[in-house]
This record gives C-alpha cells, structure tokens and sequence, in this order.
C-alpha cells in the first residue's frame, strides 16, 4: 500500500520540521552547517552548540574590538 506508506512519510517529515522550527524559535543551533554572516566561512559546530552563533569566532572578535570603549 504505497500511498499509505507515503503519507506516514510525510507526517514523519513534517514533525521533524516542526520539530526543527521549534528549536530555531527557541534559539538553539538547528544542527545544520552554518556560514557566518559577514565571512561566509562555516562557523565551528561547537560555536554553532554552544551560543547558536551567526558570527565565526574571528567576525565576533572583530565586532567585539570594534564596539570599543
Ligand atoms: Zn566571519
């Protein structure tokens, strides 16, 4: 019965999106590949884990340098 098989599928993929939109609402990292707004280098997953960062670590610590005193 494929079309029963396809709709199961489907619902599987929609809770996981669902699933995915949720965490990116709640500003956790959605476990995929990211590149860093200013650089478009990939940032470190570890950046990505632990602050869901939009920013690689060199872009960060050149925003940081330049919000001064
Ligand atoms: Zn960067």
């Amino acid at each position: 019965m494929p079309d029963l098989a396809d709709q199961a599928e489907i619902q599987e993929q929609l809770a996981r999106q669902i699933a995915i939109d949720n965490r990116v609402q709640n500003g956790k990292w959605d476990g995929l590949p990211r590149e860093c707004y200013e650089c478009f280098n990939l940032i470190n997953d570890l950046r990505l884990k632990a602050i869901n960062a939009t920013l690689c670590i060199t872009c960060a610590s050149i925003n940081e340098k330049n919000k001064g005193h």
